[in-house]
């Protein structure tokens, strides 16, 4: 569903944010401001044919109505969404070849616009592997700004047709990563307090482990041995229409990692 990878140098990573956030006391938090955060995307459709004129009407409906999602799924946070642009590439390697690292870096490099807080949407042919892929804000600083962004399948887009993943909430659990969340799961039942470098990094989700608490929409065990899987979280596993909810924690977490990461403005 989600082709998101866990960064290799997970720990490393954790380390040095939390280390960010103890240094750097001024940071703005959920209660302490009203912060309003606006984020352009830009919409990047790859195809593999020119688009007729009614091709590209549905697919700006479907970007308004995925932004309706995302503005709703975010209404609790200082995140909100906006069209800045839609570019159209016709490009038959590119258009399915966004699965594979090399053509995902030369398709980025070539079409990427904007600085660390444009969001680049990457439409392709993907489903084969996953719905969606994400990169983490701190991304940025080892692989540069013309590789940031999120690679999305048509399926994946409101009315879309993926199973279990065509009601726009995959674009929401993947600016999620985009704004710096791992998933509940990450890291399965070591405890966040023994080994809080291989958890999600948020105090409020409680630890699960994807094999044992499963992708359905069902009350599920947590690590604790209670029925209390996250299963209503947006950086769940479970179909799109379970998924409703981020926590205060995960919030805060965005919040932070937009500070230090992603939005120099925002600071
Ligand atoms: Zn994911």
């Amino acid at each position: 569903m989600c082709g998101t990878p866990t960064p290799d140098d997970v720990g490393m990573r954790e380390w040095a944010f939390r280390e960010l956030v103890a240094q750097n006391t001024n940071l703005k938090t959920l209660h302490h401001y009203k912060l309003v955060w606006s984020v352009p995307i830009i919409w990047q459709v790859i195809s593999d044919h020119q688009l007729t004129m009614i091709e590209q009407g549905r697919l700006r409906r479907q970007f308004n109505d995925q932004i309706s999602i995302m503005n709703d799924a975010f209404v609790d946070t200082p995140f909100s969404f906006y069209t800045s642009d839609i570019v159209y590439t016709v490009n038959v390697d590119w258009f399915t070849g966004m699965v594979h690292d090399d053509t995902a870096e030369e398709a980025k490099g070539a079409l990427h616009r904007g600085d660390n807080w444009a969001l680049n949407i990457y439409l392709a042919e993907v489903s084969d592997l996953f719905y969606g892929r994400a990169t983490f804000p701190m991304d940025l600083a080892r692989d540069g700004v013309d590789q940031d962004g999120i690679t999305l399948d048509y399926g994946s887009l409101p009315g879309g047709g993926n199973p279990n993943g065509g009601e726009g909430d995959v674009l929401v659990h993947e600016v999620g990563h985009w704004l710096g969340l791992y998933h509940t799961f990450q890291g399965g039942c070591l405890d966040d307090d023994i080994f809080p470098e291989v958890g999600d990094g948020v105090d409020d989700t409680p630890a699960h482990d994807l094999w044992v608490s499963g992708r359905e929409c069902a009350p599920s065990q947590s690590c604790a041995g209670l029925l209390d899987a996250p299963i209503h979280n947006h950086m769940n596993y479970t179909p799109d229409s379970c998924r409703d909810e981020f926590t205060e924690g995960q919030i805060e977490r965005m919040i932070q990692q937009t500070q230090l990461y992603r939005c120099i403005n925002c600071m």
